[in-house]
C-alpha cells in the first residue's frame, strides 16, 4: 500500500504528537460539560480511537454514518445519512468528529441534522482541514493539521474503500488513481 503513495503528508509518530495537543485543548475546555462525541463513520474511525483515548473525560461516543463521495475522489454535493445510526442528543454538549473538512456540505448536514434535535451546544473537530473555498459556511473549532486542496488517503481516509488502514496519510501517485477509476469502469461495464 505504502508503494501507492506519491508522498507522504503525515507520519504516524507526526500525527500522535498532534493528537496529544488536540486532547489537551479539548479536555481543558470540556473539563466542567457533558461531553458527546459524535464521530463520523468511516472516516474517521482511527482519528476517533487515538484522539478519544488521550481524552480523560467521563465521555459519551456515538457514531453518525454519511456518505457524499461515493467511490470518486470529488463530492457529489449530496449527503445522505444512515437514518438507524442518528444519535439522541437532545440536551446535549456535541463535539463531532470528522476525518477531514473539504467542501463542507457534510459537516454542514450533521450539524443541521444534531442542531435540529436538540443538541446544546455543537463544535467541531477535524484531523484535516484543506485550505480552500468551501461550498457550505462552516468551520471546524479544532483542527489537526490544514493541509492543500488535494486527495490524501490513510489513517481512515479512503480511496475506492482502500488504504483506511495505513498508519499514515498521503497522497496517492496519480497513475493510481487512474487504475481505480479504469477497474471501477471496467467492473460498471460488465453489470
Ligand atoms: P465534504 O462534504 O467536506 O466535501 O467532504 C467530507 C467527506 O468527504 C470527508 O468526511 C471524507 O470522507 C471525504 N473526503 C474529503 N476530502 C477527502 C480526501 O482528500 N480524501 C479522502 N479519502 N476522502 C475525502
Ligand atoms: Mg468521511
Amino acid at each position: 500500500m505504502l508503494r501507492d503513495l506519491d508522498r507522504v503528508l503525515y507520519h504516524e509518530s507526526t500525527i500522535l504528537v498532534r493528537l496529544d495537543e488536540l486532547a489537551a485543548q479539548i479536555t481543558k475546555e470540556y473539563r466542567d460539560l457533558e461531553l458527546t462525541v459524535v464521530a463520523v463513520l468511516n472516516g474517521s474511525f482511527m482519528f476517533m480511537g487515538d484522539l478519544l483515548r488521550r481524552i480523560p473525560l467521563p465521555l459519551r461516543v456515538d457514531c453518525v454514518s454519511v456518505a457524499s463521495y461515493h467511490g470518486g475522489t470529488e463530492t457529489t454535493g449530496k449527503v445522505t445519512f444512515d437514518q438507524l445510526s442518528i444519535p439522541d442528543v437532545k440536551g446535549r454538549h456535541v463535539l463531532i468528529l470528522d476525518d477531514i473538512l473539504d467542501s463542507g456540505l457534510t459537516m454542514d448536514a450533521i450539524k443541521h441534522k444534531l442542531g435540529g434535535l436538540g443538541a446544546k451546544s455543537i463544535k467541531v473537530c477535524v484531523l484535516l482541514r484543506k485550505l480552500k473555498k468551501r461550498m457550505a459556511e462552516v468551520d471546524a473549532e479544532y483542527v489537526g493539521f490544514d493541509i492543500g486542496d488535494e486527495f490524501v488517503v490513510g489513517y481512515g481516509l479512503d480511496f475506492q474503500e482502500k488504504y483506511r488502514n495505513l498508519p499514515c496519510i498521503g497522497v496517492l501517485l496519480p497513475e493510481v488513481i487512474e487504475a481505480g477509476f479504469a477497474a471501477a469502469r471496467a467492473a460498471k461495464d460488465k453489470e
